[in-house]
C-alpha cells in the first residue's frame, strides 16, 4: 500500500492508536500541540538528532525496524549523556510519496520497541512530504534534577577518563555493510546501537562524576569537545582502548585509527576524581556495563595519545586501508 492511499491524516492516526497514556502526558497526539507534566524538581533537557537518507543511513541495508531504533537511540543516547532519564519525544518525518506504508509501519514498530525499552512517550510530530528522500527527525525530552546533569564543560585537571562498552565497533560495522557483510555483532552494533541510559542515570545520581559526553563523533573528538568545554587537555593510553573481539579479527595491524576516530559507538565517555576509581567501577558492575580506564586530564590542550612506554603514537595516516 502506499502512503498516498492512506494519507496524512490516515497515518498520524495510525501512528497515534499504538501510543499507550501515560500521567506524564496531559496531552498528546491529535491537538495543535502537546501538554506534558514535568516531575517535581527536575529540569527538562531536551534534544534534537535529524536522520538523512544517503547522510546518516543507507537503506540498502538499514532493515526500517533498526532504523526506527537507532533514530530514537541516538537521540536517547544524548539524554543519557546528560544524565536524564528519557519522558517524552517528537518525531517528525519527511517522506518520499512511493513510500510504502508497509515500510513506516516496520519503521514505527523499532521507534515505538525503543521508547518502550527506555520509557519515552510520542507526543507528537509532523508529517511532510519529501522530494529528496527518507528525513528523520526526533527530538526527545529528558529529566534530572538540576544539580545532577553532568556537562561536557566540568573536567578537572587530574580526573581519570572512562569510557563503557568497547570502541570502534560501529564503525567497522559500517565498513563491513559496505563490503556487503549483513550479519553480525559490529553489523548490529552500527544498525541498532544501545543507548546507555540507565548508566547515564545512575552515574549522575551517584554524584561521583564530573564531566560526562556520549560517543558519537569518535572518541578523540568526543574527548576533544570535553577538553575544549573544561578548558583542559587529556592523555589517552591507545593500549586502553577496549576494543571487542570481533573489532580485533577485522581492524587489521593497527587496531587504533578507528576505534579512536569512529562514530557512532553511543558509549558514554566521562571523568571522575582518582579517588573514585573503585565507586566508579563497583557502579558500572552492578550495572552489568564494562567500563575501562583509558587515560587522564591534564593541564595542556587537546587530546594527546601515548603509548604504554610513554612515546607519543600516531594514528596510520592509512587508517581505513588497514581494515581487513
Ligand atoms: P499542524 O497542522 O497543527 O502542524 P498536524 O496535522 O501536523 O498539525 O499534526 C496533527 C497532530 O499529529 C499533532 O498533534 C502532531 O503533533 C501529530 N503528529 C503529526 N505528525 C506526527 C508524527 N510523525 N508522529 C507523531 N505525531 C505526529
Ligand atoms: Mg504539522
Amino acid at each position: 500500500m502506499k502512503l498516498a492511499e492512506v494519507g496524512e491524516f490516515g497515518l498520524i492516526r495510525r501512528i497515534a492508536e499504538k501510543i499507550p497514556a501515560h500521567r506524564s502526558v496531559v496531552l498528546g497526539i491529535g491537538d495543535d500541540a502537546a501538554g506534558i507534566l514535568p516531575s517535581a524538581g527536575c529540569i527538562t533537557l531536551i534534544t534534537s538528532d535529524m536522520l538523512l537518507e544517503g547522510v546518516h543511513f543507507d537503506l540498502s541495508f538499514s532493515d526500517p525496524i533498526s532504523l526506527g531504533r537507532k533514530s530514537l537511540a541516538v537521540n536517547l543516547s544524548d539524554l543519557a549523556a546528560m544524565g536524564a532519564l528519557p519522558r517524552q519525544f517528537l518525531l517528525s518525518l519527511g517522506l518520499p510519496r512511493s513510500i510504502e506504508v508497509e515500510f513506516i509501519d516496520r519503521f514505527m514498530e523499532g521507534v515505538l520497541a525503543t521508547a518502550r525499552s527506555y520509557g519515552a512517550i510520542l507526543v507528537g510530530g509532523d508529517t511532510c512530504a519529501s522530494k529528496s528522500g527518507l528525513v528523520i527527525s526526533i527530538t526527545a525530552l529528558g529529566e534530572q534534577r538540576p544539580e545532577r546533569v553532568l556537562k561536557r564543560s566540568a573536567a578537572r585537571v587530574g580526573d581519570l577518563v572512562f569510557v563503557t562498552g568497547t570502541l570502534g565497533d560501529a564503525a567497522a560495522g559500517l565498513e563491513l555493510l559496505q563490503r556487503g557483510v549483513r550479519e553480525g555483532r559490529l553489523v548490529d552494533r552500527q544498525l541498532a546501537p544501545e543507548p546507555r541510559v540507565a548508566a547515564g542515570a545512575a552515574l549522575a545520581d551517584a554524584g561521583f562524576v564530573h564531566a560526562m559526553i556520549d560517543v558519537s563523533d569518535g572518541l578523540v573528538s568526543d574527548l576533544g569537545h570535553i577538553c575544549e568545554l573544561s578548558g583542559v587537555g587529556a592523555k589517552v593510553e591507545v593500549e586502553l582502548l577496549p576494543l571487542s573481539e570481533e573489532y580485533r579479527r577485522v581492524c587489521g595491524a593497527d587496531p587504533y585509527p578507528l576505534a579512536l576516530s569512529g562514530g557512532e559507538d553511543y558509549e558514554l565517555l566521562f571523568t571522575a576524581a582518582p579517588g573514585q576509581e573503585k565507586n566508579v567501577l563497583a557502579l558500572m558492575q552492578r550495572l552489568g556495563l564494562q567500563t575501562s580506564i583509558i587515560g587522564e586530564i591534564t593541564d595542556g590542550k587537546g587530546v594527546e595519545l601515548f603509548r604504554p612506554d610513554g612515546s607519543p603514537y600516531s594514528p596510520a595516516k592509512s587508517g581505513f586501508d588497514h581494515f581487513g
